[in-house]
């Protein structure tokens, strides 16, 4: 096992790393920007070192000070969280050029899926079912219209290097494909450096349904069961659940199998996540994600495993905790993104929290690292915090997340508070009957189709 571990990384998820290292009876080095020197992260940390400015490029992204925030504090591995450095296979190499442990999947697995193109390509060898689409980056010389029409209008333009929702452009007809064709691709360079794009079929009311993994690169793997992400504005999630509302046991264990196999075949290590489109029964892959997620305490809740222990645990040599059939889903859970933002315009909302209230009581749970006084700096994410809830069923669950949302205070900054007292009332919600274009819709003031 490791003896400290260095967290690379800031908010919440610095602080669920730390837990976990405690619990495990690991020493932890928190790292931040001078930005974060009064972060909750900093204050529960066994020791602590500043990494630069408050931009993220010259702190928590800075690799020569996290290097050096090693050799100083003699720290033999580092947690990326998520975001960040978490998917950069470069900075896993470097750690081992180091003889530093990256608590992560292989470089090679990280770069691989980092391109989402090949990601898709090697899925479909791995027999996993992929969106409808080009085949590979659509080069500037070739007919991307005879390709579009081959997959048939609407056609999405996605950037190989996506993420975060960027980089994507929706071509509803053949007259809109040029200019989805160049926004994506302009889009893409800025964001990523890399101006490929690829087609795929637009699914018109698909669910984002996510199979969480975990292998010990080995070729032993198991799936976890699945997250529905459905509920979305701008691609971004908003509101997590699992078991997913609209699939079955029947379903859940065929794609579940499919995916367990897909990474024993890889020799997949530690956390990930295969999201796919789910429409009219079936289920069409998108992308993986090869860190441990934001949505993962939904997981946590309905299989009662520890994922960033085990992820620990497995980056040091251990084996998984449990075989698939010890797998056991109980009960229900939702977890809602608590942004520091307008909840009409979405406009972020930084500053200071003058009372804080978080809820509690059975079943409810909150990853967070804020408290009163605290003040919400402007250049990182704007999440104030996780509240996640567990139910015997999803009426349980729903009836306590109603309640712990009426409970919990956040004054001084606007909070997306309010959108989810309202959803969590809406009938569409309480039937779980969405899909991933539900919520824009309804923030538009359209009735969601
Ligand atoms: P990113 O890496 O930018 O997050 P993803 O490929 O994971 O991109 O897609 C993010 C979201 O965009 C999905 O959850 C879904 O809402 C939407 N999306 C992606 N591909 C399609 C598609 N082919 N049809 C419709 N919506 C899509």
């Amino acid at each position: 096992m490791f003896d400290k571990i260095l967290i690379a990384n800031r908010g919440e998820i610095a602080l669920r790393i730390l837990r976990a290292c405690k619990e495990l009876g690991i020493a932890t080095v928190a790292v931040h920007s001078t930005a974060d020197a009064d972060a909750m992260h900093v204050r529960l940390a066994d020791e602590s070192v500043c990494v630069g400015p408050p931009p993220s490029k010259d702190s928590y992204l800075n690799v020569p000070a996290l290097l050096a925030a090693c050799e100083i504090t003699g720290a033999d591995a580092v947690h990326p969280g998520y975001g960040f450095l978490s998917e950069n296979a470069r900075f896993a190499e470097i750690l081992a050029d180091h003889n530093l442990h990256f608590i992560g999947p292989k470089a090679d697995h990280i770069r691989l899926m980092g391109d989402k193109i090949e990601a898709k390509k090697t899925a479909k060898k791995l027999g996993i079912p992929v969106v409808p689409g080009s085949d590979g980056a659509v080069a500037p010389d070739q007919d991307a219209m005879a390709i579009a029409k081959s997959i048939g209008f609407p056609v999405l333009v996605k950037a190989a290097a996506g993420g975060g929702g960027r980089g994507m452009k929706v071509a509803h007809t053949e007259a809109d494909l040029a200019l989805a064709l160049t926004t994506a691709a302009n889009e893409a360079k800025a964001a990523f450096g890399d101006a490929s794009v690829y087609l795929e079929k637009y699914l018109q009311k698909p669910r984002h349904i996510e199979i969480q993994v975990l292998g010990d690169g080995r070729g032993g793997a198991i799936h976890l069961g699945e997250r529905d992400c459905s509920l979305q504005r701008r691609h971004q999630k908003v509101w997590e659940e699992g078991p997913s509302p609209a699939i079955d046991a029947a379903s859940r264990a065929r794609i579940g199998s499919t995916v367990a196999k897909a990474m024993q075949q890889m020799k997949y290590l530690g956390v990930g996540t295969v999201e796919f489109l789910y429409e009219d029964g079936e289920f069409y892959f998108i992308e993986m994600n090869t860190r441990i997620q934001v949505e993962h305490p939904v997981t946590e809740m309905i299989t009662g495993l520890d994922l960033v222990l085990e992820q620990i645990r497995i980056a040091a040599g251990g084996d998984l905790p449990l075989t698939q059939d010890e797998v056991t889903i109980t009960g229900h859970s939702i977890e809602c993104r608590v942004n520091a933002e307008n909840p009409v315009t979405f406009r972020p909302s930084p500053g200071k929290i003058l009372q804080y209230h978080p809820p509690g009581g059975l079943g409810v749970r909150i990853d967070s690292a804020v408290y009163q006084g605290y003040v919400i700096p402007p250049y990182y994410d704007s999440l104030v915090g996780k509240l996640i809830v567990h139910g015997k069923t999803r009426a349980e669950c729903l009836m306590r997340l109603r309640r712990a949302l009426d409970e919990m205070v956040v004054e001084g900054i606007e909070t997306t508070l309010p959108l989810f007292r309202a959803l969590v009332r809406e009938p569409a919600i309480i039937d779980g009957d969405y899909h991933i274009h539900w919520l824009e819709q309804y923030l538009a003031g359209q009735q969601p189709g």
